[in-house]
């Protein structure tokens, strides 16, 4: 029986509250608390009627300012703190845990505002912090990253000896109707797809323009799909817990009419980060454009189609050459009709509840800071299906890639 603060209101957020009130001889009361404390009390006012949970409560919070955090905490006093605003948020929440003495767990990792530049560096050095008041971090517990780690870690432990090319491919075909949107924050999905490509290899990372190479990958009940590489945060974690590894790459499916309304977002400047004087203010044009664009937690209405997201993994085991391919398959309508948000929400939301339930059970549970993988995959597999998220695997296949 324990407290959990949920901060962050939006699609992710909607879902992370309705799985967690799913669970409530796990979570005994949450605290939904985000910028606009309103999307909170709309999201309350569902996990009360639809799931008869009573012990919900919501706030307003601007989780930039440590001190606004800290003093949410002290007053509702969570165990563990689940971070799906966004990851410019995530020093000052992990700062505010540690001066409570609060667990953290998060879905992506830190970027600061003013450089589209995201890598675990800044929370890997909390590590010893976190360790000493014997506090647990979780960083990255969405389905990429977050799952993709669970599965590269279970490929690790019960089918190869040693892990040499991993490939993540995820695809969304999906279709929301919309002339273009994007399926989670559109400043920090904008922010993601539009830098430079980079994959591993051979102990370097190598650069690339972006969306400069592209494959066509075959996806389970879906077909063939263009898949661009780009650059995912998980690489940089998998690479290093799994050193064996030669060579991981990370492909994201992209209609041609999204790529080009990308194009021009990107030709008339509507992708900058720098502020620009408007009518004798400074705004930020990707901040004026997440104003204009579909909110994707309002996309799930009419979505249909299913995401697939997996890891094809290559190496080797008692010598013998192996493959592998593990993944997720999820339907936009199936997780609207349970959580009013589209799939690619509830793929985050889902995995992001699961792993504060383990640590709640003391399965996840390690003073210091760490990547999903770091921690035993098979407690999270055995529960990932029930909770919404059904995986499969083959073992020796063709791999295409
Ligand atoms: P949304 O933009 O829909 O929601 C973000 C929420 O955070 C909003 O409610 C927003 O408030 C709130 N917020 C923003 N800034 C602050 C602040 N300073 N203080 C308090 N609250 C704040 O994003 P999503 O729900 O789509 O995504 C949530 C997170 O999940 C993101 O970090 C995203 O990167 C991550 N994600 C991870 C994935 C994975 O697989 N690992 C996949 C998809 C997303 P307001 O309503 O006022 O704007």
């Amino acid at each position: 029986m324990s407290k959990v603060l949920i901060i962050g209101a939006g699609g992710v957020g909607r879902v992370v509250a309705y799985k967690c009130a799913m669970q409530p001889q796990i979570f005994s009361e949450i605290c939904l608390a985000s910028r606009t404390e309103s999307k909170c009390k709309e999201i309350a006012k569902d996990v009360q009627r639809e799931l008869n949970y009573q012990t919900i409560s919501t706030a307003q919070i601007n989780a930039d300012v440590v001190s606004e955090v800290v003093d949410l905490m002290e007053r509702f006093k969570p165990v563990i703190v689940i971070n799906v605003a966004l990851p410019y948020q995530d020093l000052p929440i992990m700062e505010a845990c540690l001066k409570v003495g609060v667990n953290y767990l998060d879905t992506a990792n830190y970027e600061p505002k003013d450089e589209a530049k995201f890598e675990y560096s800044w929370q890997w050095r909390l590590h010893d912090s976190f360790k000493e008041k014997g506090l647990t971090a979780i960083l990255g517990c969405g389905f990429d990253p977050g799952v993709t780690g669970v599965f590269t870690a279970r490929a690790a432990k019960h089918i190869f000896d040693e892990i040499h090319y991993l490939d993540i491919v995820d695809c969304n075909a999906g279709d929301h109707g919309k002339a273009f949107a994007t399926n989670f924050n559109p400043e920090i999905n904008i922010r993601e797809i539009t830098q430079k490509g980079k994959f591993y290899e051979n102990g370097q990372w190598v650069e690339t323009e972006p969306h400069e190479i592209s494959a066509m990958i075959n996806y389970p009940d879906i077909g063939p799909k263009k898949s661009y590489l780009i650059y995912h945060e998980e690489l940089e974690s998998l690479v290093k817990n799994y050193p064996s590894i030669k060579r991981a790459r990370f492909w994201m499916t992209f209609g041609d009419e999204y790529l080009t309304h990308l194009r021009v977002i990107q030709n008339i400047g509507m992708a900058g980060i720098e502020p620009v004087e408007f009518k004798g203010q400074k705004i930020i044009p990707l901040e004026f454009l997440k104003a204009v664009l579909p909110d994707p937690g309002d996309l799930g209405s009419g979505y249909t189609g299913q995401t697939s997201i997996g890891c094809r993994i290559k190496g080797v085991k008692d010598g013998r050459s192996k493959t592998y391919y593990i993944w997720n398959n999820c339907h936009h309508e199936e997780a609207f009709k349970e959580t009013k948000t589209q799939g690619v929400s509830y793929t985050t939301g889902v995995p992001a509840s699961l792993g504060a339930e383990l640590f709640l059970k003391g399965i996840w549970q390690t003073p210091g800071v760490w990547n999903v993988e770091n921690f035993n995959p098979d407690p999270f597999l055995d529960l990932i299906g029930e909770r919404g998220l059904p995986w499969n695997e083959e073992i020796d296949i063709d791999l295409e890639l």
